[in-house]
């Protein structure tokens, strides 16, 4: 966190535009793959009655306080999840001002509203969009090019080859053992991505965080899962991914005490 004026002002700016990106994100999430082209023109209709939107209807995070969670047009309750989603959004935005100065903090959060998307399209739809996961592991690419990463651009090269080796193996080894589809290949572009950001010797802490907590999740909700019921793992490599990329920039930026 930087506390001079500048500082304290591109903070704010990474916060206010926290939601606008978890307004996209949830949009996004709840479209892809079929239903994006009315959203990329620009507009937003009510589920309830069809209206399109205007601006005063779309402001994340405020319309939906001021609206008391109804359209204005035909009072249909407006779906909570897209209210949780423009929140959630403030989550990673949130730590990485706190813990980094203002630029990293941009990419530390930016990765985040990537993975949050990605993590929730996986959910529903068990499928990681290779629109999601490709410009996400290219960026990671140019960052390291940029000396913006934790990594030189080596070290990006090779985490996004083995990342996405290693998890297309585990997959095939898997698929041969019991027979069915555990990692996909959107998992192992998902890793490879991980990799491009933050090299091939950090790989084996975000498959170990997203490992650790895909089975504590399981085991929170065993009881009320049936055994064959796909669990996708996208969402917990996604969680991995994210500590991890925070861990690095926290490593590469010192506070300054
Ligand atoms: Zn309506």
């Amino acid at each position: 966190m930087s506390l001079d004026p500048p500082g304290l002002l591109a903070e704010a700016a990474i916060l206010l535009l926290a939601p606008i990106a978890g307004s996209a994100v949830g949009a996004f999430a709840r479209r892809w793959p079929d239903d994006l082209a009315d959203w990329a023109r620009g507009r937003s209709r009510c589920p309830s009655c069809g209206t399109v939107l205007g601006w005063r209807d779309l402001v994340p995070l405020v319309s939906f306080l001021l609206l008391r969670g109804r359209c204005r047009h035909c009072r249909a309750p407006i779906d909570r999840a897209e209210f949780g989603v423009e929140l959630a959004a403030l989550v990673p935005a949130g730590l990485a001002v706190l813990l980094l100065p203002p630029l990293p903090a941009l990419l530390v959060a930016a990765i985040g509203w990537m993975l949050l998307a990605a993590a929730l399209v996986d959910r529903r739809t068990l499928l990681l969009p290779d629109l999601l996961t490709l410009p996400l592991g290219a960026s990671g690419l140019v960052a390291a090019w940029a000396g913006l990463a934790p990594v030189s651009v080596l070290a990006s090269l090779a985490g996004a080859l083995l990342g996405f080796s290693a998890t297309a193996l585990i997959g095939e080894l898997y698929r041969r053992l019991r027979g069915r589809e555990g990692l996909g290949l959107g998992d192992a572009k998902l890793l490879a991505a991980a990799g491009a950001w933050l090299g091939p010797q950090r790989l084996p802490l975000v498959l170990l965080i997203g490992a650790a907590s895909a089975l504590l999740a399981a085991l929170a909700t065993g009881a009320h899962r049936r055994p064959e019921e796909p669990i996708p793992f996208g969402p917990w490599l996604a969680l991995g991914f994210w500590s991890v990329a925070l861990i690095a920039y926290v490593e590469l930026n010192p506070a300054v005490p």
